[in-house]
């Protein structure tokens, strides 16, 4: 994880799902880097536009009025071809031709995963931020775009919420997190729901029937929060299911979707990006590589990239187990 090449030109670039507060991580090793004399080339397009050769130079100017834009200004992408090593291999001669000598990777863990690759073939330094809605990494409390997506996700359903209690209605509301639930349960907790099915916990549609039927003598409405990844289905299939065994119920499904990844980032994600992308300028100077930063009790630190893509984090047990009393 530690070495000391001599470093004069980072590239950075963002990967994967886009998050709020990529912006502000660009931004920071931009303005970070030039405090230290170094050179930043932005690449467009993630792995996709270092094969293409899609770079650009950014100085501090270049990276004004972003703090507080969701979305990417360097585009993000999926690129099948960075998964070979001949796609590899041109996104190295890429960084050859521009003289780039380490590179900020923002992104989830198949960017980090793709980095690794990356250096165990061409020996690139790289240093990650963990950029995903999703809080899905090891090695970091939170990831730059969780805090915004589950603000964004609670605003959704304390409105569902409004028109469930008028109606005395059951709603199914969908979150992303792909297989983990920890948009699901903070926005359950956040938003009082009274029940959440989450891929990390084995749930039987039986356990949230008689809950459901339980909470009916006392509220007229109650919101099931469903994970996207959650082993029972989608929040329609979960509603279909209830559906069977509780008839007499009136039921909606709201299904969130790509919502929750875009808007504003909230100032914790703000502020978490631009102390990651300052760290990772520092830490590329000192010579580590083939990590990311994370925040872990509010202390930077770095994780091996093949432990923090390696280890499945876990939800917190004091969380899970103060929903239900907060639901009674
Ligand atoms: P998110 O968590 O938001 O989905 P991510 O970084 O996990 O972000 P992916 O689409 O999984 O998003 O990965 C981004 C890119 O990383 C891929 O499009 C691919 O180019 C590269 N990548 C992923 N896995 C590998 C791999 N095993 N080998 C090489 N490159 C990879």
């Amino acid at each position: 994880m530690s070495g000391s090449p001599t470093i004069g030109h980072i590239g950075v670039f963002t990967s994967g799902g886009d998050s709020p507060g990529m912006n502000a991580a660009i931004r920071a090793v931009v303005r970070a880097a030039a405090v230290s004399g170094l050179r930043v080339s932005g690449i467009l397009g993630g792995y996709e536009g270092l094969i293409q050769d899609r770079v650009q130079p950014l100085g501090p100017r270049d990276v004004s009025n972003i703090v507080q834009r969701g979305g990417t200004i360097l585009r993000s992408a999926r690129s099948d071809a960075f998964r070979t090593p001949e796609g590899r291999a041109l996104a190295h001669a890429t960084l050859q031709r521009h003289g780039i000598d380490a590179l900020v990777a923002i992104g989830g863990d198949g960017t980090f995963t793709g980095a690794m690759r990356l250096t165990e073939e061409h020996g690139t330094p790289v240093i990650g931020l963990p950029g995903t809605i999703d809080n899905d990494l090891a090695g970091t409390d939170r990831t730059i775009g969780f805090d915004t997506a589950v603000n964004t996700a609670v605003e959704a359903i304390d409105k569902i919420r409004d028109t469930a209690s008028a109606h005395d209605r059951l709603f199914f509301v969908e979150v992303m997190g792909r297989d983990t639930g920890f948009i699901a349960l903070a926005c359950a907790i956040a938003s009082g729901a009274e029940y959440v099915m989450l891929p990390e916990v084995p749930q039987r549609i039986e356990e949230l029937v008689s809950a459901l039927a339980e909470a009916k003598s006392t509220k007229s409405s109650s919101i099931v929060i469903v994970a996207e990844g959650d082993e029972e289905g989608n929040a329609f299939a979960v509603a279909a299911k209830v559906k069977e065994q509780l008839p007499q119920f009136d039921m909606r499904v709201t299904v969130l979707g790509h919502l929750q990844r875009g808007g504003s980032p909230s100032a914790i994600d703000r502020v978490l990006a631009s102390r990651l992308g300052v760290a990772a300028v520092e830490h590329l100077l000192h010579g580590t590589q083939g990590a990311m930063l994370g925040e872990v009790c509010g202390r930077v630190l770095a994780t091996p990239f093949s432990e923090a893509v390696g280890k499945r984090k876990s939800l917190d047990s004091h969380l899970l187990a103060i929903l239900p009393i907060l639901a009674t």
